[in-house]
């Protein structure tokens, strides 16, 4: 178990991608941080352009654990992991990568929990 609780992060396509249409996204962040062993549960809008970079390097830490809800993993590797370098993090040692496209609330939940139950064991 790492020394403290992951923080979660959600990226949402900037709200309008079709891939997140059936996706609930305050109801998820809510019951997210209220009912799983997170330390909090943020949303950014769109994390792989240039405000999503400088926003990762002012936020991402060495050492944290991060869930990131998002696209799909590999696309996540390529698009975070340079930004993290850059302020002494690792995508792949610090990084779950969550693909949570074309689910229900319920559904995005249930793979979050899991992960964060693995995680916390
Ligand atoms: S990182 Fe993935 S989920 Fe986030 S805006 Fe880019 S394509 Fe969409």
């Amino acid at each position: 178990m790492s020394e403290s609780k992951p923080k979660f992060l959600m990226c949402i396509c900037t709200g309008q991608c079709p891939g997140f249409s059936k996706l609930n996204l305050w109801e998820l962040i809510n019951m997210i941080r209220g009912e799983l062993d997170v330390e909090y549960a943020i949303v950014h809008p769109q994390l792989c352009v240039e405000d999503g970079d400088r926003f990762l390097k002012d936020y991402i830490k060495p050492g944290v654990k991060y869930i990131i809800g998002a696209c799909d993993p590999t696309m996540q590797r390529k698009m975070f992991k340079d930004a993290m370098a850059e302020v002494g993090a690792n995508f792949d040692s610090q990084v779950i990568p969550l693909d949570l496209r074309n689910m229900e609330t319920e559904q995005a939940f249930q793979k979050v929990k899991e992960t964060v139950e693995a995680l916390n064991k």
